[in-house]
C-alpha cells in the first residue's frame, strides 16, 4: 500500500529559502497527536530562525509554531482530553521536562531542557504535524482557523508580556505595532487601559491601524508620547528601543521586552533607569498563560487582522513580514 504523503516547507540552512518537499505523513508516538494543519501563522521568531539569529534549530526543520488544526490520529498512552476530529492549537512551547527547578516551580517557560515547535521539533509550515498532546490546546471548533492562528504566539506572548507589565499599569506603550501589539491593544481597550502605539518612524499606515484598534495615541518610535507611561512593551527586535522606552516611563515604571531576539541595547545614562524603573524580558509561555488567555481573547472579542498565503509561498510571507508589508499577521494555508 502506498504511504500517505504530506507537504512541508523545509528549512535547511540560514539564508537559504525554504524548500517545498513531499514526505510520508509521520506516525504519532505515545502521548502525541497527528494534526492536519488548517492554518499556521508566521511569527517574527520564524524570521529569527531562518535568518540564523537563533542558532540551535533542528536541521532540517519545518518552521511554524502558531498552528491550528484538526486531530487526525492519536498515539498510544495518555493524550488527555484530545480526540480524533477535534480542533487543537499547537504553540511554541512543545514540551518541558516536568522535573527541573523551573518546571517544579510553575515556570515551565524557563525549563532547562524544553522542546520548541518549529525550532527543536517540526512545526506547522506543512499539511501535517505531530505534537505532544499535553502541550496542545483545545480550540473553538466554530471559529475561523485563520483568525485563531495568530493567537497561538502573538496572542500568547503578548498576553504574557501584558501580565508582566502589571495589572496596575493604566497607560501602556507598545513598541512595534505588528501581530502581537494588534491583539494586545484590543485586550487593553477591553480592560479599560490606554494604549500608546509606537511604529517605525513615518509608518503612517501602521499608526492609522493602531488608532483604528483603539490606541489613544500613535506615533513614531523616535517620538515622545503625550504623557509619561506606566509600562512599555517592546515587540520590535531593536535594542535601541529600550532607552527610548525608558525615557517615556514614569518613576517605578517597567519596560517589558517581548521578543526572543533583539539587537544590542546601546549604552545609556543610568538616570534612565534610576527611580526604580525596570527592564525585564518575557521568555516563551506556560500552559497556564493559555488557560488564562484564550477565554480573555474570546470575551474581549479579539479580531485578528490576517494576510493569507498559500503554504508554497512561505518565503514570500517571511519576506513581507521582514519588510513590514502587511498589517497584523501573515497566515499560511496548506
Ligand atoms: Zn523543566
Ligand atoms: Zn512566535
Amino acid at each position: 500500500m502506498k504511504k500517505p504523503m504530506m507537504r512541508a516547507m523545509l528549512f535547511e540552512a540560514p539564508g537559504v529559502p525554504l524548500r517545498l518537499v513531499e514526505r510520508p505523513v509521520p506516525v504519532p508516538g505515545p502521548g502525541e497527536l497527528l494534526v492536519r494543519v488548517e492554518a499556521c501563522a508566521v511569527c517574527r521568531t520564524d524570521l529569527h530562525v531562518v535568518d540564523g539569529d537563533l542558532t540551535e534549530p533542528k536541521l532540517p526543520l519545518v518552521p511554524g509554531h502558531e498552528i491550528v488544526g484538526v486531530v487526525e490520529a492519536v498515539g498510544s498512552g495518555n493524550i488527555g482530553a484530545h480526540r480524533q476530529g477535534q480542533r487543537v492549537g499547537i504553540p511554541w512551547l512543545g514540551h518541558t521536562c516536568g522535573h527541573c527547578p523551573y518546571c517544579r516551580s510553575g515556570a515551565e517557560n524557563l525549563c532547562e531542557t524544553p522542546h520548541f515547535t518549529g525550532y527543536t521539533r517540526d512545526g506547522g509550515f506543512a499539511t501535517h504535524v505531530v505534537a505532544d498532546a499535553a502541550y496542545s490546546f483545545t480550540l473553538d471548533p466554530e471559529a475561523d482557523p485563520v483568525g485563531l492562528a495568530p493567537l497561538l504566539c502573538a496572542g500568547l506572548i503578548g498576553w504574557r508580556a501584558l501580565q508582566k507589565a502589571g495589572e496596575e499599569a493604566q497607560h501602556i506603550g507598545l513598541y512595534g505595532f505588528g501581530a502581537a501589539a494588534h491583539i494586545i491593544s484590543q485586550i487593553c481597550k477591553w480592560q479599560g487601559r490606554e494604549v500608546y502605539a509606537f511604529t517605525r518612524p513615518g509608518d503612517i499606515e501602521a499608526q492609522h491601524f493602531a488608532r483604528d484598534l483603539g490606541a489613544r495615541w500613535a506615533g513614531g518610535s523616535d517620538e515622545r508620547p503625550p504623557r509619561m507611561l506606566d509600562a512599555a512593551i517592546i515587540f520590535a527586535p531593536l535594542g535601541a528601543l529600550v532607552p527610548a522606552a525608558l525615557a517615556s516611563l514614569r518613576r517605578g515604571g517597567r519596560v517589558v521586552c517581548g521578543g526572543i531576539h533583539m539587537s544590542d541595547i546601546p549604552a545609556m545614562p543610568y538616570s534612565l533607569l534610576w527611580q526604580e524603573r525596570e527592564v525585564v524580558s518575557v521568555a516563551n509561555l506556560t500552559r497556564h498563560d493559555a488557560e488564562e488567555f484564550f477565554p480573555v481573547a474570546r470575551k474581549a472579542a479579539v479580531k485578528t487582522h490576517t494576510t493569507p498565503y498559500p503554504l508554497e509561498r512561505a518565503n514570500e510571507a517571511l519576506a513581507d513580514l521582514r519588510a513590514g508589508r502587511f498589517s497584523g499577521a501573515a497566515v499560511l494555508l496548506p
